[in-house]
């Protein structure tokens, strides 16, 4: 199971989280925004464990019946919501499920607790009918929203939560959870510091920065201006391919134009930070859409490299 002291990092928001429960003012309504890979899941299971455990404590004790539960992923008070298999999105069907989960007395005794994860999958309908629950919760039952962009959620829904913001984790605390997760420490430095903070982010990037692929990606990047579109189009392909990679792959493009933007700022060159920047702002637009809609990819792709060259 995962304690509040197991979380590295986000030191204000634990405390804060865990001084609400003690002195019994935490909303039952909680939105856990920030960036992708950062630990909100973690904190979130560990609110979780401390509010279902049997014992008083600032953490969840870790030895009682709730406790050992949920260190077995079955507490039958805590409900984890993502998208069917096989779906992108999270329906009415699965909300309408949550409700019943959450009117009905907790078995243990002392909460009911769901936690939707990456709630931007919920659908607009999903999102409209949650609206009641989030304004009156059933006594005892807490509802946290994972968000790695809380503007993709409805402001109705946004509006009726606790915002908690995540900051990104200090980079050498990306590397001590990299290392504690088998890497070696000089991959570990290295996906630290293209991570932006995210340890889980670090670990998508693996595949494709430790093998050289990065170094030929920015390769293929730092030229894209006047190239040819049969140019333009290889390119295209070669982030497409393997399917698979492509969320990774737009990350790590993002990536090299923020370099690029940094460089640029470093040494004055204003014109090309913010011709970076627009270039940052297209590629951020697509791994959203891959990531949230389900676009025609090639075609995406296509297009994203022409307006790439354009700027
Ligand atoms: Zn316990």
């Amino acid at each position: 199971m995962t304690r509040f002291a197991d979380v590295r990092g986000h030191d204000r928001v634990r405390g804060f989280l865990q001084s609400a429960v003690a002195e019994g003012r935490l909303a039952h309504a909680l939105m856990f925004a920030g960036s992708d890979g950062i630990g909100k899941r973690s904190v979130a299971l560990a609110l979780a464990a401390r509010l279902l455990c049997e014992a008083d404590g600032d953490d969840a004790c870790g030895v009682c019946a709730s406790c050992r539960q949920a260190g077995v992923g079955s507490h039958a008070d805590l409900l984890t919501v993502v998208p069917a298999a096989g779906k992108k999105e999270i329906g009415v069907d699965r909300v309408r499920d949550l409700k019943r989960f959450m009117q009905l007395q907790p078995l243990g005794g002392r909460a009911k607790v769901v936690i939707i994860d990456d709630a931007p999958t919920l659908s607009t309908a999903a999102q409209n009918a949650l609206l009641k629950t989030l304004e009156e919760p059933p006594p005892r039952s807490f509802l946290i929203l994972i968000v790695n962009n809380a503007d993709s959620l409805l402001s109705t829904v946004r509006s009726r939560c606790q915002r908690v913001n995540f900051s990104p984790l200090p980079t050498e605390i990306v590397v001590e959870i990299l290392t504690a997760n088998g890497l070696e420490a000089p991959a570990a430095i290295e996906l630290a510091a293209l991570a932006e903070g995210s340890p889980g982010r670090a670990l998508r990037l693996q595949s494709c920065v430790l093998d050289g692929a990065r170094a030929r990606l920015s390769a293929s990047l730092a030229d894209l201006r006047g190239a040819r579109y049969s140019r333009l189009m290889q390119v295209a392909h070669e982030l497409g391919h393997p399917e698979s990679d492509l969320p990774v792959k737009l990350e790590l493009v993002l990536a090299h134009f923020r370099d690029v933007v940094v460089e640029a700022i470093r040494t004055a060159s204003y014109a090309t930070a913010d011709a970076a920047l627009r270039q940052a702002d297209l590629v951020n637009e697509a791994w959203q859409s891959v990531r949230y809609r389900n676009p025609n990819r090639s075609l995406l792709l296509e297009a994203l490299l022409l307006q790439l060259a354009a700027i």
